[in-house]
């Protein structure tokens, strides 16, 4: 599954480039202690079909993070502010 992510620093770079950081944000359930949420947060996916929010880590680019909006049917991706 090939797409490209638009990095702020470095462009256009293909996604084999970057690793997948989770969506954003996370679930977190309220009233729960912070190990829960944090277990949420790694492990629990909304799994959305459709556009949902995400982390990205450019590895092998510039090594930020790229918060990008991506729809999950089609692997359009675009970055957000
Ligand atoms: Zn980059």
């Amino acid at each position: 599954m090939a797409f490209l992510i638009d990095c702020p620093n470095c462009g256009r770079r293909p996604r084999t480039e970057y690793t997948w950081g989770g969506e954003e944000p996370g679930i977190a359930e309220p009233g729960r202690d912070a190990q829960d949420a944090w277990y949420g947060r790694a492990w629990l996916r909304r799994n959305a079909s459709g556009r949902q929010r995400e982390c990205w880590f450019h590895a092998g680019g510039c090594c930020r993070w790229v918060a990008v909006e991506r729809d999950t049917r089609t692997n359009e991706v675009h970055v957000l502010d």
